[in-house]
């Protein structure tokens, strides 16, 4: 087929991508995927001919936003432009048997390995150049984890940092969760495959590389490598002035790991490890370890071993048999350990998980106060810590021109991670985003800096 007759057929997709960063990158994988075999990629939905949802279903938020995306981009099929409504992910995979009747304005259904065949059939409808699915599309999105189809991406965060998936699935048993049942056990990239895609990153402009997986720390397991293997070819083979690694679990966050991170100053001293409570009784029905007891060291092993060290914290609240003891445990906990980024959630009961049927559970209105509590404690450490840092040089990376008049940029330290942590309103200066460099700090609020 010519180039110009492709050209003239061609069909426009868009994305919507909801949920947490290892969801985005499926989502650019998709769009990669649909680019490769013909389709142009269109940033505003109305203007698309093909219109995916790409899901999460982790928790009750996160379901009711999926349902009210594939509502409003369903409305598109009368609006706009849209021929094709593909609803994708979490939210798919674990609902879709039971829902489709409900929705239905969607066309397609989608689990991650599907994607061959949808294609297939969009362009036999004529919503495709009208030529054949190329072979790496035939398995879908390949092993799940990346391999297969290479790590070829559609970017769409801002490009100077960007998040690489190492790993797909979860094989903890955590009581409330329900991502091992939907996305499956784990499985760990090859080394080769992440240094490739880490170097494309380089190449394409992005100076932050920000690891992601279900447990970060649990790398390499199943094909006998480890995160620190990974993390000094990551050092040797590539290029990238910061390095940051988020979702650790408590239990396998390594004294190599800890020595690594205190040798190599390409590697944010930063660790996102979320602890989900502090209360022996409740983690041992969460079905986490370790207990209170391996979470205090912890925290004095980082402490110690990393001068420095950002720590960044998530907790449940409200998990079934949380009386004012437990959350007590945690609010001494929360006050002793002083993390530097720290974040809350109501526990959500998932149907499929063990948790669904414990109770007590605490009432709505408790859950909502003791978040609250948990937070107004946290603002002020946070105030408090950001606040000594006044008057001192930091390093930041430039992430963006500031939407605020009076600064020119958004930056962030090593210690914030994008999206989740705080930001650096800077005022003065002349950057391109993803520069690298030092400001002065003149100003602290509870959760920002100013320079
Ligand atoms: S570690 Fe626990 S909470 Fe995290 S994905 Fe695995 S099972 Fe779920």
């Amino acid at each position: 087929m010519s180039r110009k007759n492709t050209a003239a057929a061609q069909k426009s997709v868009a994305i919507q991508n909801l949920g947490c960063s290892k969801n985005l990158i499926d989502g650019e994988r998709i769009l990669a995927l649909f680019a490769s075999n013909g389709f142009s990629v269109a940033s505003d939905a109305s203007l698309a001919d093909i219109i995916i949802v790409n899901t999460c279903a982790f928790i009750k938020e996160a379901k009711e936003e999926a349902i009210d995306t594939v509502l409003e981009m369903g409305g598109l099929k009368k609006s706009g432009r849209c021929k094709a409504l593909i609803v994708s992910g979490c939210f798919s995979e674990r609902y879709r048997g039971a829902v489709k009747k409900e929705f239905p304005e969607v066309d397609v259904w989608a689990g991650v390995d599907d994607w061959g065949e949808i294609l297939s059939s969009l362009i036999r409808d004529g919503l495709g150049d009208g030529g054949a699915v190329s072979p790496s599309m035939q398995g879908g999105l390949g092993d799940d984890t990346g391999d297969n189809v290479g790590f070829k991406r559609v970017l769409s965060e801002p490009l100077s940092t960007q998040h690489i998936k190492i790993a797909e699935g979860c094989s903890h048993k955590c009581s409330f969760c329900v991502i091992p049942s939907i996305r499956g056990k784990f499985k760990s990239r090859s080394v080769d495959s992440i240094i490739q895609e880490a170097d494309w990153l380089y190449g394409q402009g992005a100076r932050e590389l920000i690891l992601v997986a279900q447990d970060t720390s649990f790398y390499g397991r199943d094909i006998g490598a480890n995160l620190v293997k990974l993390l000094e070819s990551l050092l040797k083979s590539t290029d990238f002035p910061w390095i940051r690694m988020m979702y650790l679990h408590p239990q396998f966050v390594s004294d190599g790991l800890l020595s690594l991170i205190a040798a190599e100053p390409r590697l944010c001293r930063y660790f996102d490890i979320p602890l989900q409570h502090i209360s022996d009784a409740i983690l041992a029905s969460m079905n986490r370890s370790p207990l209170s007891r391996g979470i205090y060291k912890l925290i004095e092993r980082i402490r110690t071993a990393v001068g420095g060290a950002a720590l960044r914290t998530s907790f449940i609240i409200g998990f079934p048999g949380e009386t004012e003891k437990e959350f007590g445990e945690l609010k001494n906990f929360i006050q002793f350990a002083k993390f530097d980024k720290l974040g809350v959630f109501p526990f959500s009961p998932e149907e499929g998980t063990q948790a669904y049927a414990m109770r007590p559970r605490p009432k709505a209105n408790t859950v909502q106060r003791r978040c609250d509590e948990l937070m107004s404690i946290q603002q002020e450490i946070s105030r408090e810590i950001l606040e000594a840092k006044v008057g001192i040089d930091t390093e930041v990376i430039i992430d963006r021109i500031s939407d605020d008049p009076d600064f020119n940029y958004e930056a962030r330290t090593r210690a914030d991670a994008p999206e989740v942590d705080g930001r650096v309103f800077v005022s003065s200066g002349d950057f391109e985003a993803g520069r690298i460099t030092t400001v002065k700090i003149i100003g602290a609020s509870d959760y920002d800096l100013y320079a």
